[in-house]
């Protein structure tokens, strides 16, 4: 471990890490600049190596084990090199790599079917895609055939992918680049109580921040628009968490507008959220479409949108075609990743323990004057750092060096949301509550330090 004061451990795993014999870390840092785009992004100073996973844990190449506090990035639902996901694709893997949509396999047929049966009432139909912005891409254009109108509606605040459309979504001035056009993609406020634009609160505020889609919508657009899209809770903007009714009153405005409704389940959905399986779900709404990525792969490039029979009719006789969606190998880690979600309780145990952990959050609240607002449901929670209760200045260099101090100590949490001062705690869900006490444990004697 780094040199820190700290006398807490880990809890305790059987797993060995195999001994690690490829090229050095300096090797690889050097190899990266020389060759890789300096457009990917790297956490941390002096960034992490990570050469083996199992269930909650990471190694890097010296052995050093990590809690792995942000599942990838959200993307590993039911644990690192889970055996049965491993099993089923290594026999997989050895039988077909590669067969596309243009010929039939079972594989993109059974794993639809199992999608379908975790769906709201009438949603059955997957397009496949290998991420999420894809997946977003696909329900923009679905809408825009389906209706006949190009005004799309979006949160602040969100984050929907890095292809050119999702860009477009994306309400964040760090994720934009100024020559990508916004590509008749309009914003609405998303329900961040924590910063409320009008300075009001929740409720006595009628939810004045849901009904401003329909000023967006009458001042912005012809009066007829495509579609809304969604996070019901959103992850890259710093785990909002919407008040109840949130998202019934913008779906009920959108609908008199001509609009479908789109929940973006790229990091609520599967479970994490806990009550539900999907993130939507806890606000008693019904979408017309989902779009899908991270967790239901388990961290492999798997992503989808599942709609309406009618809706999917727009592709009928279209050519749309994806050359890896649909791929046997993350069709068969898909299927399995639902498999082991349901046999699991994984579900359940995203509740029970990611109730613990906010819990515990809250009670560091009272002690650690920096945290701000704990929020979020089951094991997708945000950390809002704070300067000041008051003033709310965000603190981002915090919350930098909070994640830089947490990494030393074997804590791997993320970070996000306007400011880059939300901590964002979203494991694996197949996480304990040692686990979870770990995480509280470290922050505080790392909050400790910081403040
Ligand atoms: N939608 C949401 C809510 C996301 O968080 C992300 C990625 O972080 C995306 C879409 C884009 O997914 P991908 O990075 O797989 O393209």
């Amino acid at each position: 471990m780094s040199a820190t004061n700290s006398n807490l451990e880990l809890p305790i795993c059987n797993h060995t890490p195999t001994a690690y014999d490829g090229p050095s870390r300096d090797e690889v840092i050097a190899l990266r600049h020389q060759y890789v785009s300096p457009g990917v992004l790297t956490y941390y100073q002096d960034p992490l190596m990570i050469v083996e996973g199992n269930m909650q844990y990471l190694w890097d190449e010296s052995g050093k084990r990590y809690l792995d506090g942000f599942a990838g990035i959200v993307t590993v639902s039911v644990g690192h090199c889970h055996p049965k996901v491993v099993e089923k694709v290594r026999e997989q893997t050895g039988r077909l790599q590669h067969t596309t949509t243009i010929y039939l396999h079972p594989a993109i047929a059974q794993f639809a079917e199992k999608l379908a049966g975790k769906m709201p009432e009438g949603l059955s139909r997957s397009y496949f895609t290998n991420s999420g912005s894809e997946a977003n891409e696909v329900a923009i254009l679905s809408a825009r055939e389906y209706t006949g109108n190009e005004p799309v509606i979006a949160l602040r605040n969100g984050y929907h992918g890095g292809t050119s459309i999702p860009m477009g979504l994306t309400a964040h001035g760090t994720w934009k680049f100024k020559s990508n056009p916004q590509l008749n993609v309009l914003h609405t406020n998303p329900g961040y109580c924590y910063r409320c634009p009008y300075d009001l609160e929740y409720p006595s505020c009628d939810l004045k921040c849901a009904y401003d889609v329909k000023n967006v919508i009458q001042y912005q657009s012809p009066g007829e628009i495509a579609c809304f899209i969604g996070e019901p809770i959103q992850g890259v903007g710093g785990t909002v968490t919407p008040p109840k009714d949130f998202f019934k009153v913008v779906y009920e405005i959108v609908r008199q507008h001509g609009g479908l409704c789109f929940a973006d389940e790229v990091q609520g959905g599967f479970g994490r959220t806990g009550h539900h399986y999907w993130s939507h779900q806890n606000y008693d709404v019904v979408p017309d479409g989902i779009s899908m990525a991270k967790g239901i792969g388990n961290g492999i490039p798997l992503g989808g949108f599942t709609t309406t029979e009618p809706i999917s009719e727009v592709m009928k006789n279209r050519i749309h075609f994806n050359t890896f969606g649909g791929n046997p190998i993350s069709m068969t880690q898909g299927l399995a990743t639902l498999e082991v979600i349901d046999e699991e309780n994984i579900q359940q145990n995203a509740l029970e323990v990611g109730t613990h952990l906010k819990n515990r959050l809250l009670e560091l609240q009272e002690t650690q004057p920096l945290i701000g607002e704990v929020r979020g449901l089951g094991l997708m929670l945000g950390v809002e750092l704070v300067r000041d209760r008051k003033t709310k200045e965000p603190a981002n260099t915090e919350a930098a060096a909070v994640m830089e101090q947490c990494k030393n100590r074997g804590l791997i949490i993320g970070k996000g949301g306007l400011f880059g001062n939300t901590l964002r705690i979203k494991p694996p869900m197949c996480i304990t509550k040692d686990d979870a006490n770990f995480m509280v444990d470290c922050l505080d004697e790392v909050l400790s330090t910081v403040r």
